[in-house]
């Protein structure tokens, strides 16, 4: 059977030796570091889950192309029930971890990339196709995490990649042989990057003719020469340090983003699945970003059932948990929440199968699920402040906490209920902090906002998508203007 153990999965990361820089110097062992380690655990946990017979018709399926069992997360969707299950699955993991974990960007660019391959081969007779599926069965034969890349620096927003001042600040092909082709760029915002054992690279926009160099798309071992990454800091990150773990909220997950630079890497042909067919990197970019605006409402939803259990708890430990303000506002963040997943499913269940026979969601609707995703998860976040109160932000450490004179005052002023244990309400509220404005709120708040695309580039394709036409018509047979066609 082609799963991992979650020991397999972080051993074999140990056995990558990336270069990973993080406060300007190389990480030695960075699998052990505590800033990355609960990330590393995060992603740990999908392979944990998959094993799990409790969990298997979620994080598992059945292979297209081999048949085997296989994690989902690897997973080319089959139907409707593939595509509202991977929401489910996301949902559960956002429950389990409440954080970001990672391993969803490298499914949604193997599922848009497979019927991307498919429909470019037929119209321009190249041979993507057969060379990705041969990468899809070594990812799913060796149950790997995969980083969906796609994210270039983009220099000036108001100039197109072959115009900018420096002609790297896209991801671009500098040499082709008969081997290969040798690539120059970086990809920002990574997330998962140094957990994974392939990157999939892929254009970050519509290319026009001009900019057909930076119209490519591969995959590459994360450890490839001329690969190396420069981790990114998150809120707070520094409290891993600090050998208190109640202060971090939560200490056994997290998320992670890194910089990941490309200084003239290799690439050999059976790797490569699009060199310069400008043409097809719109219908790329659209395919990705729909499953990924999909996944959002399974993810962000598990990490928000997180906060809201947050919230109820801290209410009954503040002894206001009957408060009928209270109650509203728990009420009003489970409707906000549901309504993320309504939608996550909901571009899900109305997907179709596409000409390779992998599916895909409605794009409108998985368009408008992320669009409310970059705004609902907020109000829920204002909402579990307002519950928390503001100790969540003036209490002391937990130092302080287990400290043998000043520790018995804690204990005493810092109490709510006389039933629940001090401690329980200062962890309760930490986890709330870390969802809202520490590690866990890069995730739950400012990824809601931008990843996937920020709020605008959702707009952009809910009024593509709108067909407006149509709904003027209608209103033309309703108000008599027009007849009703027979
Ligand atoms: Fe997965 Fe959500 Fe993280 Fe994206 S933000 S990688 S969908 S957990
Ligand atoms: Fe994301």
């Amino acid at each position: 059977m082609a799963l991992k153990t979650p020991q397999e999965y972080i051993d074999s990361l140990r056995n990558l030796k990336l270069k990973v820089y993080m406060f300007g110097e190389l990480i030695e062992n960075y699998v052990d570091h505590p800033i990355i380690r609960p990330s590393i655990n995060a992603v740990a946990k999908s392979y944990r889950l998959a094993l799990d017979e409790r969990y298997r018709d979620l994080l598992t399926a059945t292979s297209s192309l081999t048949g085997e069992t296989i994690s989902r997360f690897t997973h080319l969707h089959q139907s409707t029930d593939d595509l509202v299950r991977k929401v489910q699955m996301l949902r559960l993991m956002g429950q389990k971890t409440a954080s970001c974990f990672q391993r969803c960007v490298g499914m949604d660019a193997l599922n848009a990339l497979d019927s991307v391959t498919f429909e470019m081969d037929r119209k321009l007779g190249t041979e993507y196709h057969r060379r990705f599926r041969r990468f899809v069965k070594h990812v799913q034969e060796n149950d790997l995490v995969v980083d969906g890349a796609m994210t270039d620096p983009k220099g000036d927003r108001s100039l197109r990649p072959s115009q900018q001042a420096d002609p790297d600040l896209y991801l671009r092909v500098v040499r082709v042989s008969s081997d290969g082709i040798v690539v120059r760029g970086a990809k920002v915002h990574q997330t998962g990057a140094v957990n994974s054992h392939e990157i999939c690279v892929m254009p970050t926009t519509a290319m026009a003719e001009e900019d057909r160099d930076y119209a490519v798309a591969f995959a590459i071992p994360s450890n490839a020469p001329g690969i190396f990454y420069v981790y990114g800091r998150q809120s707070c990150d520094t409290r891993k340090l600090e050998g208190a773990e109640m202060d971090t909220g939560n200490a056994m997950y997290g998320g992670q983003e890194a910089l990941v630079i490309f200084d003239d890497v290799f690439v050999p042909w059976e790797r490569v699945f699009m060199c310069r067919e400008y043409q097809f990197t719109g219908m790329l970019v659209e395919r990705f970003a729909a499953y990924h605006r999909q996944s959002y409402g399974g993810c962000k939803v598990g990490v928000g059932d997180v906060l809201i259990g947050a919230a109820a708890a801290i209410a009954e430990y503040n002894g206001v948990a009957r408060a009928a303000h209270i109650r509203d506002k728990l009420v009003e963040m489970v409707h906000l929440n549901e309504t993320l997943y309504a939608c996550g499913i909901a571009c899900s269940s109305q997907g179709y199968p596409t000409a390779s026979g992998t599916y895909l969601v409605d794009l409108l609707l998985a368009n408008v699920c992320k669009l409310n995703v970059t705004r609902f998860p907020y109000e829920i976040a204002r909402l579990a402040e307002d519950i928390a109160g503001g100790l969540m932000v003036t209490m002391p450490s937990e130092k302080d906490f287990r400290h043998p004179q000043i520790g018995p005052y804690l204990e005493k002023y810092l109490k709510g209920v006389a039933t629940v244990p001090t401690e329980h309400r200062l962890r309760m509220l930490r986890l709330i902090e870390n969802l809202t404005l520490g590690c866990g709120a890069v995730g739950y708040r400012t990824e809601s906002l931008h990843g996937a695309g920020s709020p605008q580039a959702q707009r952009i394709m809910i009024a593509r998508l709108a067909d407006l036409e149509h709904k003027k018509k209608l209103a033309r047979i309703i108000a008599g203007i027009e007849r009703e066609e027979e």
